[in-house]
C-alpha cells in the first residue's frame, strides 16, 4: 500500500506541469534544406512529459510577426495507442495529447517574403545565402513546461554560418537552461562576417550578414565604433548582464530589437560607407537596452507569454532615458562629429521644439502614454507615444536635479547602476511600480516627490529650468513660420495617420488649432481619398499632398473619410503655419562654475568623469 502511494506520488511529480524532473525532455530541431530556403522544417521530441499539455507561440511585447498564420502541416506521432492528438485552440495555443509522454511534433514555417517597405531585422527573412529566424516565430513552447531545460539541433545548407548568443557545438546542436532562453535567442544564418572584443569582462561578437553585391565599408571603425560604444555603457553600470554578448547585424533590413545576450541590427551598408558611425545612435539605443528594459526590467514587461502582453507605466524609464543615453554615450565615446549640427545644444531645443509642438505631450503624462502603449491613437488619445520624448526630456532633468543635490558626486548613471545592481538580485522579477522613484531618492539624498507627482506621473509640463541654469542657459520659446530647408513656407499637414491595418487607414487628430484638426474629422474616421486620389499607404499619402500649394486665393484641398459607415467629405484648408521655436540661451549672468559645467554637459561628461 505504501509502494503504491509512493509510487503514485513519483507519478505526480513527473506529471507536476512545470516540474524540473530530468525524467521531461524537450529537443527541437530545425532543418532549412538549400534548395527550399524558405520553408523550415520543424520538430519538437517529447520524452517522459505529462499526458496533456498546452503548446503555444509567443506573442512577444514589442514586436510580434503573428508567425501562427504560417504554420504548416502541423501533426503528432508518438508510435503507439490511444494515438496522440494536437488541437488548435486558439490562433497561438495548442493543446497536445500524448498517452505514454513521449511523441514527435512536427510542423513546417514558410518564411514569408518582406513587404515593398523592405526587411524588418525582428522578421523572419531567408534567402539563398542565409536566415534571420526570430525564435518566437519558429519554435512552439508548452508554457507548463517552459521552466524546463531544452536542447537545439540545426541542420542548414553547409555553406551557412550560425550567430547566435545560444552556445552551439560546431555541428549545431546547444542547450538552453529554458524556454525563454532559446525563445530569446534569435539565429542569424548565412555567409557572415564576424568579428570581436572584450572589454570588462564580457566577450562582445560581431556578426554581419551583408546583402549580395552589398556595399563594402570600413568594418573595423565599425566594429571600433562598437567597442568605445561598450566602454561608455560599462561606464555607467560598471559591468554587462552577461559575459558574452551578440550583435546581430543584416545589411538592407530596418529596426533593430533587443535580447537578453544579444541585439539585432538592421543597417544600410552604403550609408555605412559615407560614415562608418551612420547607424550608431539606433545601435546605442538597443544595446543600452541591454541594461535598461532587459535587466532592468518593469514588472510584468515582455514575459514569456501567448497573450497580449501586460502593460506598464514605466515605458518613459525603459525607452525615453534610453534615448538620453544613445545621444549621450555616443557623446561619451566620440562617436558624434563635431559640427554644430550634432552639438547637444542643438539636440536638446530640437527636443524642446518637438515637445511644444504638439499639446498631447503636454495633456498625457509618461505614465499615462506608457500604459497606452500598444493602442492605436484612432482609439486610444492616450496613445501618444510620448514616453520616448517626455522620458528623454525627464532624464535631462533628473540628472540635474541629482548633480544638484550631492554636489556634482552623483547623477543619473549612480540611478542607473542602482538599479542594475538591484536586477541582479532580483531573481528576474522586474522593478515595481514607485521602485525607480526611491532608488532614485536615494542616490539623490533628496526627495524628489514633486518631479514624479507632476511631471510624470501628472502631465507636467516638463520643466527643463534645473538642467538649463546649473549651465548658466535660459530658453527662449517662440514661434516661426514653418518653412522647408529652402526656407519657402510649407503647408499644413499636422495629421496623425494609423496605417497598420491595411487599406484602411484611419486619421488621428490631436491638435485641434491645426488646419487637418480644425476641418471636422475626428479620430477613427478612415482615410479614403485626398483630391481624389485613394489613400491606402503612407506612399500613397505623401503622392496626394505633394502637389499641395499655398496660395494666395487659399485653396482647399477635398479629402474624403468614412465615419461609421457614411462617406462624407471635407475641405481642408492648404495654409501656412508656424511652429514652435526654441533657443537655449546664456541667462542673463553666467558664473564660471556654470560654464565649466557646461563644457563638461555638452561632451555628455558623467558625474563620475
Ligand atoms: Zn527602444
Amino acid at each position: 500500500m505504501r509502494t503504491a502511494i509512493q509510487t503514485l506520488a513519483l507519478m505526480a511529480v513527473i506529471t507536476t506541469l512545470g516540474d524540473r524532473s530530468p525524467r521531461v525532455s524537450i529537443g527541437y530541431h530545425l532543418t532549412i534544406e538549400p534548395t527550399h530556403v524558405t520553408q523550415a522544417e520543424l520538430s519538437i521530441t517529447f520524452r517522459g512529459a505529462p499526458d496533456t499539455f498546452p503548446l503555444a507561440m509567443r506573442v512577444h511585447g514589442e514586436y510580434d510577426a503573428q508567425y501562427w498564420r504560417y504554420i504548416e502541416n502541423l501533426r503528432i506521432d508518438s508510435g503507439s495507442t490511444p494515438a496522440a492528438r494536437i488541437t488548435r485552440l486558439d490562433s497561438t495555443l495548442w493543446r497536445v495529447s500524448l498517452p505514454h509522454g513521449s511523441g514527435v511534433v512536427r510542423y513546417r514555417v514558410v518564411i514569408q517574403p518582406p513587404p515593398s517597405t523592405g526587411m524588418r531585422v525582428w522578421k523572419p527573412y531567408a534567402r539563398a545565402d542565409g536566415a534571420m529566424i526570430n525564435p518566437p516565430d519558429f519554435f512552439l513552447y508548452s508554457p507548463e513546461l517552459a521552466q524546463l531545460p531544452v536542447t537545439l539541433q540545426l541542420e542548414i545548407p553547409p555553406s551557412w554560418k550560425v550567430a547566435t548568443a545560444l552556445p552551439l557545438t560546431s555541428d549545431h546542436f546547444g542547450r538552453a537552461a529554458d524556454a525563454l532562453t532559446l525563445l530569446d535567442s534569435p539565429l542569424l544564418l548565412g555567409t557572415l562576417h564576424n568579428w570581436s572584443f572584450s572589454e570588462a569582462g564580457t566577450q562582445y561578437h560581431v556578426a554581419y550578414w551583408p546583402l549580395p553585391n552589398g556595399t563594402a565599408f570600413d568594418t573595423l571603425a565599425f566594429v571600433d565604433g562598437l567597442h568605445r560604444l561598450a566602454r561608455a555603457a560599462i561606464g555607467v553600470f560598471g559591468a554587462a548582464p552577461t559575459r558574452d554578448y551578440l550583435f546581430q547585424i543584416e545589411d538592407g533590413a530596418g529596426d533593430a530589437l533587443e535580447h537578453r545576450a544579444s541585439v539585432t541590427i538592421g543597417v544600410n551598408a552604403a550609408r555605412l560607407a559615407r560614415d562608418p558611425n551612420d547607424a550608431m545612435q539606433e545601435i546605442a539605443h538597443e544595446f543600452f537596452h541591454a541594461w535598461n528594459l532587459v535587466a532592468i526590467r518593469p514588472a510584468g514587461y515582455n514575459e514569456l507569454s501567448y497573450r497580449a502582453p501586460r502593460r506598464t507605466p514605466s515605458l518613459w524609464i525603459g525607452e525615453g532615458i534610453t534615448l538620453y543615453y544613445a545621444d549621450v554615450l555616443r557623446r561619451r565615446a566620440g562617436l558624434v562629429d563635431t559640427s554644430p549640427r550634432n552639438g547637444r545644444l542643438e539636440h536638446l531645443s530640437r527636443l524642446l521644439e518637438r515637445y511644444y509642438g504638439l499639446p498631447m505631450y503636454r495633456s498625457v503624462s509618461p505614465v499615462r502614454a506608457s500604459l497606452a502603449f500598444g493602442d492605436s491613437p484612432a482609439d486610444n488619445p492616450e496613445a501618444t507615444g510620448g514616453y520616448y520624448l517626455q522620458g528623454e526630456l525627464l532624464a535631462g532633468v533628473l540628472d540635474a536635479l541629482v548633480r544638484d543635490s550631492t554636489h556634482e558626486s552623483k547623477g543619473l548613471d549612480d540611478i542607473m547602476r542602482a538599479m542594475f545592481v538591484r536586477s541582479l538580485t532580483s531573481a528576474g522579477q522586474g522593478y515595481a511600480d514607485g521602485e525607480f522613484e526611491r532608488v532614485a531618492d536615494s542616490v539623490c539624498t533628496c526627495r524628489l516627490d514633486e518631479f514624479f507627482a507632476r511631471q510624470v506621473r501628472g502631465a507636467g509640463p516638463i520643466d527643463v529650468r534645473p538642467e538649463l541654469a546649473r549651465l548658466g542657459l535660459r530658453a527662449v520659446i517662440d514661434s516661426i513660420p514653418a518653412t522647408d530647408t529652402l526656407g519657402n513656407a510649407i503647408p499644413d499637414l499636422r495629421v496623425g495617420i494609423d496605417f497598420t491595418i491595411p487599406t484602411a487607414p484611419r486619421l488621428v487628430i490631436q491638435d485641434s488649432s491645426t488646419a487637418w484638426g480644425g476641418a471636422g474629422f475626428r479620430s477613427g474616421d478612415q482615410l479614403l481619398t485626398i483630391a481624389g486620389e485613394p489613400v491606402q499607404s503612407f506612399a500613397d499619402f505623401r503622392r496626394a499632398v505633394s502637389g499641395l500649394r499655398i496660395s494666395e486665393d487659399a485653396p482647399t484641398v477635398p479629402v474624403e473619410i468614412e465615419r461609421r459607415g457614411q462617406r462624407m467629405r471635407f475641405s481642408v484648408p492648404v495654409t501656412a503655419y508656424r511652429r514652435a521655436r526654441v533657443r537655449l540661451v546664456d541667462a542673463a549672468t553666467v558664473t564660471s562654475a556654470e560654464r565649466a559645467r557646461r563644457h563638461a554637459w555638452l561632451e555628455g561628461r558623467s558625474s563620475r568623469q
